[in-house]
């Protein structure tokens, strides 16, 4: 069931005017995942979601979602899916708990209204209309209505934007309920500890395009150069240490006894530092790897420029 693809993207383009805003885009959400779409400001990921949602029309390539067409076969798609935007959508004038009464009623198996207002914190704007919320209520408001109707597949456009940290964390909680409950969730995000959190998948865009996409610990793993520090007698021969290392291996003692090793860090480079150390005379204390994280991945895959 987890490999079944329900969001498949295949080659999107996307222009507005002589813009082009999505260009050649792939993407593929597996059933049950959470997957987390990434990219700096511009990089086309709320015209890619939208065009998943069926509110955008494609202008090239092909979109299927649960297995259909998101724009031909709206009528049938809308039911199974949740939709969080990131802004708008709501009638203003209408009460919160109105609201997500009145869209769970739409719904054959909706979740339970009280709970869901209890989870997000939303017991005191009951009867508060949706102009009247702070930014962060109407946020949780909006997420609330997407879920609601317990839809197979949900895309949340930025869903703790703006959040303080106790409802960013019912937010994260409330997708990991869902996950639970093989509901696969579509989340565009620009917060990288949220994607590390909550996301099986993890697809980088940049420029209209996917420039990666796989489990966070892959992008890790793969993307990135790491490090391995140890401490050891001061004033090593680091000469010879890199004499017995790959091409492309930098070695450091950037305080006396204390040694950094950046390259690709793979169990056959740790073997022939601590055989190395062993030749030496040298007990490499504190030996340790340190994985880049997804934010030095992203840094590095979509540049340290800002985008206009
Ligand atoms: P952000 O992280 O800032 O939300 P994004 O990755 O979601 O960005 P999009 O909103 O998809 O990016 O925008 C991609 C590009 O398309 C941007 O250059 C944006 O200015 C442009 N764009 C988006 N919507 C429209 C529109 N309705 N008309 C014209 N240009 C648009």
């Amino acid at each position: 069931m987890r490999n079944e693809s329900v969001v498949q993207v295949r080659g999107l383009v996307k222009r507005y005017g002589t813009r082009t805003a999505v260009d050649g885009l792939d993407l593929d959400v597996r059933a049950g995942t959470v997957t987390a779409v990434l990219g700096p400001n511009g990089a086309g990921k709320t015209t890619t979601v939208e065009t998943c949602e069926g509110y955008r029309r494609a202008d090239a390539g092909t979109v299927r979602v649960l297995g259909l067409d998101p724009v031909a076969d709206a009528a049938r798609l809308r039911p199974r899916i949740g939709v969080m935007l990131q802004s708008g959508g709501v009638y203003s004038g209408a009460r919160a708990d109105e609201m997500l009464r009145h869209m769970a009623r739409l719904h054959a198996h909706p979740l339970d209204v009280d709970a869901l207002i209890e989870r997000l914190g939303l017991g005191s704007c009951g009867r508060t209309t949706y102009r009247r919320l702070s930014g962060g209520q109407q946020q949780r408001l909006a997420l609330a209505l997407a879920v609601v109707g317990r839809p197979e597949l949900v895309f949340l456009d930025e869903p703790t934007a703006g959040l303080d940290p106790q409802a960013r964390r019912s937010t994260w909680e409330l997708i990991r309920e869902l996950r639970a409950d093989g509901v696969t969730t579509v989340l565009t995000t620009h917060f990288m500890d949220e994607a590390e959190e909550l996301a099986d998948d993890v697809a980088i865009i940049d420029a209209g395009r996917t420039v990666a996409q796989g489990s966070p610990e892959e992008l890790c793993r793969g993307g990135a150069e790491n490090t391995l520090r140890f401490t050891g007698r001061p004033g090593l021969d680091l000469g010879s240490l890199l004499k017995a290392l790959p091409d492309g291996t930098a070695a450091a003692e950037p305080v006396p006894g204390a040694y950094r090793i950046s390259g690709t860090v793979d169990p056959q480079l740790l073997a022939t530092v601590t055989s190395w150390c062993a030749q030496h005379g040298v007990m490499p204390d504190g030996i340790a790897v340190e994985r880049h994280t997804l934010e030095d991945v992203f840094l590095e895959l979509t540049g340290k420029e800002l985008r206009s």
